[in-house]
């Protein structure tokens, strides 16, 4: 499961983070404690992360999406992540589609904490005077300016990702304003639909009524495609071949399957014009198949018939 929590401060993304971890047994990763991190150990990121976090302003995208690349890219992340605080601007969030493509990888979920505004400075206040009680050590960036100026950057570079995420079919948006737990419990529901779909899909896409090897090669098509569309593409030209020598009915199934495979996984990657050529690739495939069983079957009439019916 990768997912990504989006909100205000103070929306409640850590605490559900830390949630969502148990339960998935997914790895968090905050950029912020990351920083934090960095400014305590006063590393060069830190040094150079130090004040504008103070002022409430944000580190640069290149600074951020450095420490994204390498921290999923580490052992422990590569079962899941849930990120916290990270995408913060457009551009980040492109790179981490980057980065997610160039290793294969699927986004499941962005979830959306929205909450009204007035209460995120009472949250903090809330949030500051528990760490005190506990003796833990509170944030610079957690007074009453920063977090004006915080939630200004909010607004104006990281809401911008509501659109860029619903565009793209992952957005998750969620009353923040509820308890804990029924933000959870919300979370959970819907993450499990999410699975149960991703299940359905993939089961359907289990069973073509073909022969098995068609179907297997169609099936490899399918998951080429989420990992790259070059790759689909010659996968689509596989399926081709192999559907020139099989059945009628396998060749057609495979030729079909391959095709609603590629495009969609392509196309959901904005990969058009690779999609487009994929999905002839994949026509030719059936088309041919159909041609090379009707030579060979030898059944004129029946074949025929079959053939004129399924069309
Ligand atoms: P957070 O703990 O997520 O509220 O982050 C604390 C501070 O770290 C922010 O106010 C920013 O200064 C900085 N920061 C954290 N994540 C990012 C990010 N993805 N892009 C830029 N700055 C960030």
């Amino acid at each position: 499961m990768r997912l990504i929590l989006l909100g205000p401060p103070g929306a409640g993304k850590g605490t559900q983070a830390k949630l969502l971890v148990e339960r998935y047994g997914i790895v968090p990763l905050s950029t912020g404690d990351m920083l934090r991190a960095a400014v305590a150990a006063a590393t060069p990121i830190g040094l150079k992360a130090k004040d504008i976090m103070a002022a409430g302003g944000l580190v640069p995208d290149e600074v951020v999406i450095g420490i994204i690349a390498d921290r999923i890219a580490e052992p422990d992340a590569a079962k899941g992540f849930i990120l916290d605080g990270f995408p913060r601007t457009v551009p980040q969030a492109e790179a981490l589609d980057q980065l997610l493509q160039e290793r294969g990888l699927k986004l499941d979920a962005v979830v959306e904490l929205r909450v009204n505004e007035s209460a995120l400075l009472q949250r903090v206040e809330a949030r500051v005077a528990q760490m005190e009680a506990r003796g833990e050590t509170v944030r610079i960036d957690d007074t009453p300016e920063v977090l004006s100026k915080r939630l200004a950057a909010y607004r104006t570079q990281t809401e911008p990702l509501v659109h860029y995420y619903s565009e793209r079919r992952k957005l998750l948006t969620i009353d923040g304003m509820m308890t804990i737990d029924e933000v959870t419990k919300e979370i959970e529901r819907l993450l499990l639909a999410i699975e149960a779909a991703e299940k359905r899909a993939k089961s359907t896409a289990r069973k073509p009524k073909g022969s098995s090897n068609t179907s297997k090669v169609a099936k490899k098509a399918s998951k080429t495609a989420v990992r790259a569309p070059a790759a689909a593409k010659k996968q689509a030209t596989g399926a081709k071949a192999t559907a020139k020598r099989a059945p009628t009915k396998a060749a057609t199934t495979a030729g079909k399957a391959a095709k609603k495979a590629a495009f969609r996984d392509t196309a959901k990657k904005g990969a058009k014009t690779t999609a487009r050529k994929t999905l002839k690739g994949a026509k030719r495939a059936g088309s041919t198949a159909k041609k090379a069983a009707k030579k060979r079957t030898k059944q004129p009439a029946k074949a025929a018939k079959r053939l004129t019916k399924r069309r």
